[in-house]
């Protein structure tokens, strides 16, 4: 057979390939599907605000919704103009509710004047799961990274020791900053084993730093990242020991993610 006969030989054949799988599906309506409808969710009226079903964590009044994290006494970081700021000599502090699966939004903000380098310079840090009276979780890295280097998988927007971030979105001291978080905690077994590792995404000022990020453990800071089976666990920000002057918080909200 010439080569020009097989050829249309087999155009026909992917021909009438084609066009009996569109015949397949003959109505758009085949591809349409109406249930379950997703709820509704009032979204706030400015950027950045809590939706409707959010979980206040801090209302820019009090630190009701916050322990400290060693002993779970009353939180005692400073509230003053709608803001926290770290109070380093109480440590860290954590949420009295605990969380399995959720988005957080948080604000941040490194001083104007903050002096230090690497990671002595504006430290802080929001542990997604806190398994710890100290830094034990997973913590996402709160530092001024401006213009100011350190190791990448410590910089600000970093998995801490795991991934470093994707890009460096952060403003200059002194200026609010955003991160909004999506975490998957891991899931452990009956016999304490992990079944599925954490992931979290973050963006930072909106521009993404972790794409479901998958964690090989617990963030350390000397050694490897290992798990440790637990539940539902309290969020915690850090309260860094580094000499440098105290970072502030504010809008803190999350809302609660059905398990995958
Ligand atoms: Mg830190």
């Amino acid at each position: 057979m010439a080569i020009k006969q097989l050829s249309s030989l087999m155009s026909l054949a992917f021909m009438t390939l084609m066009s009996s799988a569109v015949s397949a599906q003959t109505r758009p309506e085949d591809t349409e599907v109406w249930k379950p409808v997703p709820p509704v969710v009032a979204p706030a009226a400015v950027s950045g605000g809590a939706p409707s079903d959010a979980i206040v964590l801090f209302n820019g009044r009090d630190l009701d919704q916050w322990v400290t994290a060693a002993d779970k006494s009353p939180a005692g970081w400073t509230v003053a103009d709608g803001v926290i700021t770290v109070d380093k000599a109480r440590g860290n502090i954590e949420t009295r509710r605990t969380f399995r699966d959720y988005q957080l939004h948080l604000e941040w903000r490194i001083p104007a004047d903050i002096a230090g380098s690497g990671q002595g310079r504006g430290n802080s840090g929001v542990f997604l799961a806190s398994t710890g009276l100290r830094d034990e979780g997973y913590e996402v890295q709160i530092l001024d990274s401006y213009q100011s280097a350190t190791y990448v998988n410590g910089q600000a927007g970093a998995v801490y020791k795991q991934h470093p971030p994707l890009a460096n979105a952060n403003r200059k001291p002194g200026e609010w900053q955003t991160y909004d978080i999506v975490w998957r905690a891991p899931v452990f077994g009956p016999d304490g084993a992990l079944t599925r590792p954490a992931s979290v995404t973050v963006l930072h000022n909106g521009v993404l730093v972790q794409d479901t990020a998958v964690l090989a453990g617990e963030t350390v800071y000397i050694g490897k990242a290992r798990y440790k089976a637990h539940g539902p666990s309290p969020i915690k920000l850090q309260a860094h020991g580094d000499p440098s002057a105290p970072i502030s918080f504010r809008n803190i909200w999350v809302r609660e993610l059905s398990p995958r």
